[in-house]
This record gives structure tokens, C-alpha cells and sequence, in this order.
């Protein structure tokens, strides 16, 4: 459900592929916010397919982080 879901947006982090990102406008500089991973920046990803496999990826090394505790 969660890929079905990334492909409807349109923005995503290049970070972790998430879309749970928010446009943030200070001044006269565009930034945007992730709040899955933190990431900060004014790069984002708009291909949908990419941010599947960003996503895949995140979630593969965050599962591995996980059992390495
Ligand atoms: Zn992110």
C-alpha cells in the first residue's frame, strides 16, 4: 500500500523516498523539510518510480540498523 500510495504524489525526499515532506519558505529561498529522516534541502525527487526504489532502499538499511542493535 505504501508504493501505491508514494506514486499518486508528487514530491518526494531524495533522502528516504518519503513523501511526508513539507514545502518550507523562508525569505525568498525554497527549502523543503522531510520528517521521516530529517533530511533538509531544496533538492527533491519528482520521478515517482526513483522514489519507490530510494524508498526501498531506506527502509532495507533502516530494517538491517534495526537488527544490528
Ligand atoms: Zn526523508
Amino acid at each position: 500500500m505504501i508504493y501505491i500510495d508514494i506514486m499518486k504524489t508528487k514530491k518526494f525526499c531524495p533522502n528516504c523516498g518519503s513523501t511526508n515532506i513539507k514545502w518550507v519558505i523562508p525569505q525568498n529561498w525554497s527549502m523543503w523539510r522531510c520528517y521521516d529522516c530529517g533530511y533538509y534541502g531544496a533538492v527533491v525527487i519528482e520521478d515517482g518510480e526513483m522514489a519507490c526504489e530510494i524508498r526501498k532502499d531506506y527502509l532495507k538499511k533502516h530494517e538491517e540498523k534495526e537488527n544490528e542493535k
